[in-house]
């Protein structure tokens, strides 16, 4: 089975400084690239994930600056989840304890550990710890690479109903119905790491509000341009979807669409990856920008926010 689920997910947070020490300080990951937003240059897109940045690892954000905090409702994302071997999950209790997060009680999920926390915007995690976590490839964070969070394991959609969702994933993205628990039901794709989709159908919920802490977009794998573009013709014509055209995000290519439970979409390449403009060792360290937005650099940086 190819490498299908999760490429990336993106959220909106408050201070970049802030969000920039809770994930690679508090969850151990790894920065491994800093760009801005390229619809809106003079806000950061900070990339976290594993060594590489491999598809399935990475989470990021656009941070904006005293951002009011969003309300999670229908057609969002309502949680996103980290893999940790199922033995850590005691370590990291301790861990977001004394790291002043707000966390609940250890519950179980679909068989599974899952410890619930929130990041400083409110925006809502959760670490499931697994039988077959795999070997943590980034070793250089914050966090002993034994209990090290190993990529996403997934996310979680709150939606009127699960049915035209559904379908989407498992039509066009490659993902295949896995269980059900009440109101969820669970899919999941041909990777172990950010495999996993839940969706909860909860008929009439609040509508959402974005800010921070709201997720933004969930990005989809499609293992190189000719499978991305079958997925494109296959959401055009079996279900009639308004789909973007192809745009190039420097390190991967995608389209965007709405999906019919509300939650914005992309199909993103697993090509060409974060070392196409800096060698792996030094990821994240450097402000990249795409070369179309490189002769206005000196303005960019004038107005982003100073990070570490
Ligand atoms: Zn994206």
């Amino acid at each position: 089975m190819s490498e299908t689920g999760l490429h990336h997910v993106t959220a909106f947070a408050g201070s970049a400084a802030r969000n920039l020490d809770f994930y690679t300080r508090v969850l151990g990951l790894r920065l491994v690239k800093k760009t801005v937003n390229f619809d809106d240059p003079g806000t950061y897109h900070l990339y976290y994930g594993d060594e590489t940045g491999r598809p399935g690892t990475l989470l990021t954000f656009f941070p904006i600056a005293h951002a009011a905090p969003g309300r999670v409702g229908i057609g969002e994302t309502q949680e996103t989840a980290f893999r940790v071997p199922r033995a850590s999950i005691g370590w990291w209790t301790h861990r977001l304890i004394e790291a002043g997060a707000a966390h609940e009680a250890l519950v179980h999920a679909f068989g599974e550990p899952t410890l619930r926390f929130r990041d400083p915007d409110g925006m809502m995690l959760a670490l499931v710890g697994t039988d077959d976590a795999g070997a943590a490839l980034w070793t250089g964070g914050t966090v002993p690479a034994e209990h090290a969070i190993r990529g996403l394991h997934g996310v979680t959609l709150l939606l009127a109903e699960a049915g035209p969702t559904a379908a989407i994933l498992t039509d066009v993205l490659g993902l295949t119905e896995a269980a059900r628990e009440g109101s969820a039901t669970r899919y999941v794709g041909g990777a172990a790491i950010g495999g996993s989709v839940t969706l909860r159908a909860v008929g009439g919920f609040l509508a959402g509000r974005t800010g921070a802490g709201s997720v933004h977009h969930i990005a989809f794998r499609a293992a190189d341009d000719a499978a991305q573009t079958a997925m494109v013709a296959r959401l055009r014509e079996a279900h009639g979807l308004s789909v973007t055209e192809q745009r190039d995000r420097q390190y991967f290519r995608s389209i965007y669409f709405r999906e019919p439970g509300g939650v914005l979409f992309e199909i993103a390449t697993d090509a060409p990856g974060f070392a196409i403009d800096e060698p792996v060792a030094a990821l994240g360290s450097g402000l990249k920008l795409p070369p179309g937005l490189e002769p206005h650099r000196a303005q960019i940086e004038d107005v982003l926010p100073k990070v570490a």
